[in-house]
């Protein structure tokens, strides 16, 4: 079982949950819980979520959960879950999209909304180990107001040249937006990788299924191999 130890808000559609769990810290960065809620009539609803903090020494864990309208589980977390509530939980679950500090080939990193959560695990693992191979973060949200970590990005490329973060705003923008505006294509990896001068050895991409489906083509055409790209899908 896991406590509940604050809840935030992060954007419209999205709360960060912290958690306490005996075992916190002791998964690897990409990994995710899987949470089961019961109902007093015994009715139970299971779902993974991506951790998002970093793994360490703590028993404390992030999660991100986007409100999914009509969502069983997302909106009894956005509506009901406060701090001191128990939670059942499973975890660490997952292999394949998994990142460690010997990783010292050079990544892109793909997220679509909430996708960012694992990877934003990885890259504070990677900041933590000061793991300087050469990164590209590519994140695509819907508005300014849905850049999860916003500053925490800044903060990290800003203090680690070989980190490089490109946010595109794919709906509605305010006059003071000067990044992208459209949805990741295969233009925007391409000059995002000349302007950066990363030279991908590895991919990780999260999102939904149609969002990372279209960045695994782009990014095939890019050159990379089936089996250097590791995909998460959170939706359907
Ligand atoms: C390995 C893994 C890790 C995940 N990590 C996260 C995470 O870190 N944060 C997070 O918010 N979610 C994450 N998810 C998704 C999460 O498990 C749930 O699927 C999501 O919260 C919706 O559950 P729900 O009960 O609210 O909606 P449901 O009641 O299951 O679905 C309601 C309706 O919404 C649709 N739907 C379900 N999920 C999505 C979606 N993502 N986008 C659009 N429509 C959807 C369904 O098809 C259905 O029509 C992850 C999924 C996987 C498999």
């Amino acid at each position: 079982m896991a406590t509940v130890t604050k809840v935030r808000v992060a954007s419209d559609r999205v709360k960060l949950f912290t958690l306490e769990v005996p075992t916190g810290g002791n998964f690897k960065a990409g990994q995710h819980y899987d949470v089961r809620l019961t109902a007093p009539d015994g009715y139970q609803a299971q779902r993974s979520y991506s951790l998002a903090s970093s793994p360490g020494d703590t028993n404390l864990i992030e999660i991100a959960i986007e409100l999914i309208d009509d969502g069983e589980v997302s909106s009894y977390f956005h509506d009901s879950v406060e701090p001191g509530e128990m939670i059942e939980v499973r975890g660490p679950i997952g292999g394949h999209f998994t990142w460690e500090p010997s990783h010292t080939k050079s990544s892109i990193f793909v997220a679509g909304g909430s996708g960012i959560a694992p990877i934003i695990s990885m890259l504070r693992h990677r900041f933590t180990v000061k793991n300087n191979a050469p990164a590209l973060l590519l994140f695509s949200v819907r508005t300014e107001d849905d850049i999860l970590y916003r500053e925490e990005l800044e903060r990290m490329s800003d203090n680690d040249p070989s980190l490089h973060v490109v946010t595109t705003i794919t709906r509605g923008t305010s006059k003071d937006w000067i990044g992208n505006t459209r949805r990741i294509d295969q233009g925007m990896i391409d000059s995002a990788l000349v302007n950066t001068g990363v030279k991908p050895e590895s991919a990780y991409v999260c999102g939904g299924s149609g969002f990372v489906e279209s960045i695994a083509d782009i990014l095939l055409d890019t050159g990379l191999d089936f089996n250097q790209i590791h995909i998460e899908r959170f939706g359907p």
